[in-house]
Parts: structure tokens; C-alpha cells; sequence
């Protein structure tokens, strides 16, 4: 990527997010879950939004679906010789606040939300992102085609490579045994491409 002038950092993004009650999805939060991980990493997932761990927590991907995350990075980076911990990248959602029951973000939500994620990933400025799951696919990319349409292809957010992959929460459901290898390969890409 060519190089920036310095702009804001996550710090000054968080102060600016304060005590948020942009959007309705304040009313019903515990905490606010703004991102995890390295503010100089060269890999960012963005998933859709917080769940109820998460939520409880501050912290996005700690649930169950958090931790096949964290195994499916550690692991596969493993395997391919990578030495990668979780730590290592950065770790984000498109809304920052527990939509009620988990349901999908709503539009206006996602793009209210959705500002503060494009300065999260421009303070960080990563050589890739890996879009968990068909919301984040949307935030980044405007795309309404789904997921295993997607997956696996290279996309562009302002010059930033996206991998669109399945989001984790999908691939704990027993019947997707054949998605989880194919999220598996998309991550054995991503990580090649940031990581060679
Ligand atoms: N699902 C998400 O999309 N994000 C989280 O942080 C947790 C579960």
C-alpha cells in the first residue's frame, strides 16, 4: 500500500464513539464492543456484531463462535508455518452494539455503525481484510450476492484487498462439515497473502 500521513488512531476513534446512542442498538447493550488485537496489524476481521458474550465481555469473539475464530487462525497459520497468534491481528465488528436476540443488523444501523469501522481499518491500515459472513461482506463491499457466491475471491475496499469468507457462527451448525473446509482454504490465502 502506499504510504499515508498519519491519521487518527483507535484511541481517538473510541473517544469519539463515547457513550454512544447514535442508533437504537444503544438501548439494549452492556458494553460497547469495539474491536480486539494489534492497532498495527496487517490482517483485520470484521465480523457482523456483538453477541451476548461479547456484549457482556467488551471483547468481540469470545463466544463460541470467538473461539473456532481463534482455533481457525492459530491453527491453520500453524499448519502452514506461520507463526500467528490471535493477538497478532485486529479483530472488529460492523455494528459495535448487541443487536437484540442476535438478529442481522438493520441498514441504518450498519451505516451509522459502519463509519466508525472504516476509520477503525484506515487508522490501521491493513494489506488485507477477511469479511466474516455476509454482513460484513455487505458493509465493505455493497455486494447483496451471497456468501458462497463470494467466498474464496479476491474483492477491494478503497485499495485494501477483502477476502469474504463464512462467518465462524455458520460453520459451528453440524451440516456445514463442507463449508468450514472451504472457509479453511480462504483462510490459508488470506494468510499467505499478508503473511509471505
Ligand atoms: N459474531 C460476530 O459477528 N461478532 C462477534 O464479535 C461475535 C459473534
Amino acid at each position: 500500500m502506499d504510504p499515508q500521513p498519519p491519521g487518527e488512531t483507535l484511541l481517538q476513534i473510541l473517544a469519539d464513539i463515547g457513550d454512544c446512542k447514535r442508533c437504537r442498538l444503544h438501548e439494549g447493550r452492556n458494553k460497547l464492543v469495539f474491536g480486539v488485537g494489534n492497532e498495527r496489524a496487517p490482517l483485520v476481521f470484521v465480523g457482523e456484531g456483538p453477541g451476548a458474550d461479547e456484549d457482556e465481555q467488551g471483547i468481540p469473539f469470545v463466544g463460541r463462535a470467538g473461539q473456532l475464530l481463534t482455533q481457525m487462525i492459530e491453527n491453520t497459520a500453524k499448519k502452514e508455518g506461520i507463526p500467528l497468534q490471535r493477538a497478532d491481528v485486529y479483530i472488529c465488528n460492523v455494528v459495535k452494539c448487541r443487536p437484540p436476540g442476535n438478529r442481522t443488523p438493520e441498514p441504518d444501523e450498519m451505516e451509522m455503525c459502519g463509519q466508525f469501522l472504516y476509520r477503525q481499518i484506515l487508522a490501521i491500515r491493513p494489506k488485507a481484510l477477511c469479511a466474516l459472513g455476509g454482513t460484513a461482506a455487505r458493509a465493505l463491499l455493497g455486494h447483496k450476492e451471497g456468501v458462497t457466491k463470494m467466498r474464496g475471491k479476491w474483492f477491494q475496499w478503497k485499495d485494501i484487498p477483502v477476502m469474504v469468507t463464512y462467518h465462524p457462527s455458520y460453520l459451528l451448525r453440524p451440516y456445514n462439515q463442507d463449508a468450514k473446509r472451504e472457509a479453511w482454504e480462504d483462510l490459508k490465502k488470506v494468510l499467505h497473502y499478508v503473511y509471505d
